[in-house]
């Protein structure tokens, strides 16, 4: 059995870092959450052009640098600029522009008055205070030069880099395409939700949170249904997923039972087996394993998952989001979010395997502060999982943690 740290570890060796993910050309307007899979280069300064930082007049520096209010200039107003007006006029020594923030300054000036230490009466405007050199002025590229890298690859584009790529007119991105994750369900006692409940069998849930957790992953998922415990609907079931998607997501069927064909099926057709238990709990039958495909694909990865729905959501979290996120193209950031918060409650463990208990943080005077699920923490309990944003982790050895005391916390928000 793999301690957790070492099966992250391998699991994200067998995606190489700069891996050949097929990328794409997408409208900005689709790119929310996407990969940048090249460095991005805008064509234009930012800022386009001088302009100003405040509603004023802009003038010569040298006409108003010795005034006070002992010894107001006045200046003669020769041209308006508003937003989005293209100035006409150079600005001579004893003239001024009235200018609004983020216009273009007018040739000839080179400082913006703010209005508050002005008055203006008719076409001429008297200067109370001298301003700095340069002040409320804006220059041209001051904050980016047209050519250089704007942004990296391999980060994921959110609100700011859409902005960003917004105001550098790149309407269409540069992006790795989405993995797709094939989902099979493996049982006999399985029903979709939409089906009647008979005695004895059990509804796919996996089905529907492994799909949600691979959308919020910012991949695509691909539901391929239940499929009955039997080894030839099974090996076909999986030879398919494993032909149309870049990672395969089975649960259920990969602990010992008399019914669990998975990982003798995936041999058979000639993968990899790199993990077959992992010293976690809940969770510890977790098969992964690669399929070498074609020179220019990575490998199609595998992850067999436990069926338990707990088991299946905390192995998600802990193994399969950081394959994902490395698959995806993220340059960094892959592994999750570990840290350091109090325990509200007592919490405990048989000590053997790390241990992952369900629950919520909160910040409460600046300290991360852990409140466990309450109910059972039997992996059999789905149903207080609900919530959940954050799992407390108790190392291999330790059986209890007393309240009040500082534990690890996985953040899966
Ligand atoms: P298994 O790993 O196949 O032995 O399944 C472990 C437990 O999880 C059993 O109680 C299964 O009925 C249950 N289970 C397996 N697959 C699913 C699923 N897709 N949705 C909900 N429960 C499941
Ligand atoms: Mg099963």
């Amino acid at each position: 059995m793999l301690p957790a740290n070492q099966a992250e570890q391998l699991i994200l060796d067998l995606i190489p870092a700069a891996h050949s993910q097929p990328q794409e050309e997408i409208p900005l307007s689709a790119a929310v959450g996407r990969i940048l899979s090249a460095p991005v280069a805008g064509k234009a300064d930012f800022p386009y052009w001088d302009n100003s930082a405040m509603d004023g007049y802009a003038v010569r520096y040298a006409d108003v640098q010795h005034c006070c209010a002992d010894q107001p200039v006045t200046l003669t107003v020769v041209e308006e600029i508003p937003a989005g007006y293209s100035p006409q006029k150079t600005v001579q020594s004893g003239e001024a522009a009235r200018i609004l923030t983020g216009s273009m300054l007018p040739p000839g000036t080179d400082t913006i008055v703010i209005q508050e230490e002005t008055q203006r009466e008719g076409d001429r405007v008297t200067i109370l205070a001298a301003p700095k050199y340069h002040a409320f002025v804006r220059h041209r590229a001051e904050f980016y030069q047209a050519g250089q890298t704007l942004l990296p690859a391999g980060i994921r584009l959110t609100a700011p880099e859409i902005a960003v790529l917004a105001t550098a007119q790149c309407v269409s991105v540069p992006v790795y395409r989405r993995p797709k994750v094939a989902i099979l369900s493996t049982g006999n006692e399985l029903v979709s939700p939409e089906q009647p409940l008979q005695p004895g069998q059990i509804v796919d849930s996996n089905q529907y949170a492994l799909a949600a957790l691979v959308t919020l992953a910012g991949a695509d998922p691909l539901p391929l249904g239940i499929i009955p415990d039997h080894p030839e609907q099974l090996k076909q079931a999986i030879f398919q997923a494993i032909s149309t998607a870049d990672v395969v997501l089975s649960s259920g069927g990969v602990s010992v039972g008399d019914y669990d064909y998975v990982d003798r099926i995936l041999a058979e057709l000639g993968a990899e087996i790199h993990i077959r238990a992992v010293a976690v709990k809940p969770g510890k039958p977790l098969t992964v394993a690669s399929f070498a495909r074609s020179s220019d694909l990575l490998p199609t990865l595998y992850f067999g998952l436990p069926g338990n729905p707990v088991s299946a959501l905390v192995t998600f979290w802990r193994f399969v989001q950081p394959a994902l996120r490395k698959l995806s193209g993220l340059a960094a950031g892959w592994q999750p979010t570990f840290r350091q918060g109090q325990t509200l409650q007592d919490l405990r463990s048989d000590g053997k395997r790390e241990t992952y208990l369900w629950g919520r943080t909160h910040r409460s005077n600046g300290q991360l502060q852990f409140q466990l699920a309450v109910g059972s923490h039997s992996s059999g309990n789905l149903i207080n999982l609900a919530q959940t944003n954050a799992l407390a982790v108790i190392p291999i050895g330790q059986t209890f943690v007393a309240a009040g005391e500082m534990i690890q916390i996985m953040q899966v928000d």
